[in-house]
């Protein structure tokens, strides 16, 4: 089986579309993100899955937490933006919640704590607590699906 076709089928699985925000020495950095998972209801516990050529990796290693920024529907500029498909630097603004950086308008922003990790294969999962979240009830998410964004209504394919 070769990477493309791995990939196609990976795509197949429809995801929300996400930016991991966590802050190092006073140092903001946030990446897209897609691979997480609800783990646990009690204790609450989510993962989230980093390539080892990230350079988020060594920012969550450094900082022991990370927060999960659920975009919304009109943040598509945001993920292209943490994901470097957008070269070009802009400033973004935060907000916080529990000591972390999180994203204004997400439709969810959930803060953890790194409880555990483990490295599998080229990637790194990292188990967090959840220590605090933030919902906004109204927003519809951001989608990818076949390595496209999509919206919840399918004739609205934003890219
Ligand atoms: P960099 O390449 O250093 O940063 C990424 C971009 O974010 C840069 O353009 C940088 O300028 C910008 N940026 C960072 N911090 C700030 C800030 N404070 N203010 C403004 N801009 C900032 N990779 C995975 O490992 N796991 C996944 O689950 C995953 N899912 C993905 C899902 C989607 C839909 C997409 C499009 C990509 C996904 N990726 C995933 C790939 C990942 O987003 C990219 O490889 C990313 O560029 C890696 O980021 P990095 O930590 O190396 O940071």
């Amino acid at each position: 089986m070769d990477d493309r076709q791995f990939r196609n089928a990976m795509g197949k699985f429809a995801t929300g579309v996400n930016v991991i925000t966590t802050e190092v020495d006073g140092d903001v950095h946030g990446m897209t993100a897609n691979a997480f998972m609800s783990v646990s209801l009690d204790p609450k516990l989510v993962v989230i899955s980093i390539g080892e050529n990230a350079s988020m990796l060594e920012k969550i290693k450094k900082s022991k937490k990370y927060a999960v920024n659920i975009l919304s529907k009109n943040q598509k500029e945001l993920s292209m933006i943490f994901a470097g498909q957008i070269k070009e630097n802009r400033d973004v603004s935060f907000e916080r919640l529990a000591d972390l950086p999180v994203i204004k308008g997400a439709s969810t922003q959930i803060s953890c704590e790194v409880v555990n990790e483990h490295v599998e294969g080229d990637h790194t999962l990292f188990i967090g607590r959840v220590v605090d979240l933030q919902l906004q009830e109204c927003s519809d998410p951001l989608l990818f699906y076949k390595g496209k964004y999509s919206s919840l209504e399918r004739s609205q394919v934003v890219l």
